[in-house]
């Protein structure tokens, strides 16, 4: 890089959003790697740290494809990657066990005392990066980050595969969890609020409604990917007795909350977050027909970042992009 500092644009947050034309390439630390960013999408957390949910200041964006521009490692210099968003310390006692993703001390691109990928560049260790396979087109490489989310569930719940799952909420996340479970369940039905968002979601056997009274009280396990904060309550009034209900919002404030009917009906609540990235990757390359398409509702250039949220935003929005032409 020149001495001088470099200058990109960026989409920061800091109390409100702006658009910046002029803001600092980030410097590089040893082991990390510069990325030329291509392509972001806006993601419900986005929306839940503008909200105030872990306070974050800086540029927003976790989910990325883009080129390596610079690292100590040439060999990946130029590779279409994609990354683990956890930057973790290594050295911890947790990071040691192999969870990093729960290291104390990670930073989290995006998320948390790191810059987000909605700029031109952004870093992370290189350890972090993911070569996109070439079979991979971009708009579908760009879901490699939520739909490994969504494959979580799997690695977590060891279906057998003739569970009952039912998933709450009709936004991407929620889609993606029904699209990923039902690869490895027959009986999935997922349950929104939005007719149009609904039917996008039709793919393989997934059942689906907009009618809450489609949802009686036998699932074996539910998923609570509404991002609202009632969705716990539909999740418990859905799930069995002694079956599981897996929490996939993060939600930033939480209303009146009664746990009474996870201990009378003896329900398992699992948290869920991140994936690893090799999941989405294998799932996106073993079900090509897998209809992402349909879930891209625009794409912006950087310097119409604002709108761009605007439509993330609305109702009826499912993936809105942000390309760095
Ligand atoms: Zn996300
Ligand atoms: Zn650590």
């Amino acid at each position: 890089m020149d001495t001088i500092t470099k200058r990109m644009r960026a989409v920061v947050f800091d109390g409100s959003l702006r658009f910046e034309a002029n803001y600092t390439v980030p410097a590089l630390p040893e082991g990390w790697a510069l990325i030329r960013v291509r392509k972001a999408g806006i993601c419900q957390t986005d929306m839940e740290l503008m909200k105030g949910y872990r306070s974050f200041r800086g540029i927003l964006g976790h989910e990325f494809i883009g080129y390596v521009e610079n690292c100590s490692d040439q060999a990946l210099v130029g590779k279409r990657v994609t990354g683990e968003i956890n930057a973790s310390c290594g050295k911890c006692a947790l990071c040691r066990k192999g969870l990093g993703n729960h290291c104390p001390e990670r930073k989290v691109l995006g998320i948390h005392q790191l810059d987000g990928c909605m700029a031109d560049y952004c870093i992370l260790p290189v350890s972090n990066l993911i070569e996109i396979p070439r079979s991979l087109v971009d708009d579908r490489a760009v879901f490699i980050e939520p739909l490994s989310a969504a494959c979580e569930i799997i690695e977590q719940v060891l279906f057998e595969g003739n569970e009952n799952v039912v998933v709450l909420g009709d936004g991407r996340l929620g889609i993606l969890c029904a699209w990923a479970i039902s690869t490895v369940v027959e009986d999935v039905t997922l349950v929104g609020h939005h007719p149009e968002k609904v039917e996008i979601s039709k793919w393989r056997n997934l059942k689906t409604g907009t009618n809450r009274d489609i949802i009686k009280s036998d699932a074996d396990v539910v998923v609570d990917a509404t991002g609202s904060s009632s969705g716990i309550n539909e999740a418990m009034s859905a799930c069995r007795p002694r079956g599981t209900i897996v929490l996939k919002s993060t939600v930033a404030s939480q209303g009146d909350l009664n746990l009474a009917p996870i201990v009378v009906k003896e329900i398992n609540l699992l948290g869920s977050r991140c994936g690893r990235f090799e999941s989405g990757i294998q799932m996106l390359e073993s079900y090509p027909d897998m209809p992402l398409g349909r879930l891209i509702t625009a794409s912006y250039p950087v310097e119409e970042a604002l709108t761009a949220f605007e439509r993330a935003s609305q109702g009826d929005a499912l993936k809105v992009l942000i390309e760095m032409r």
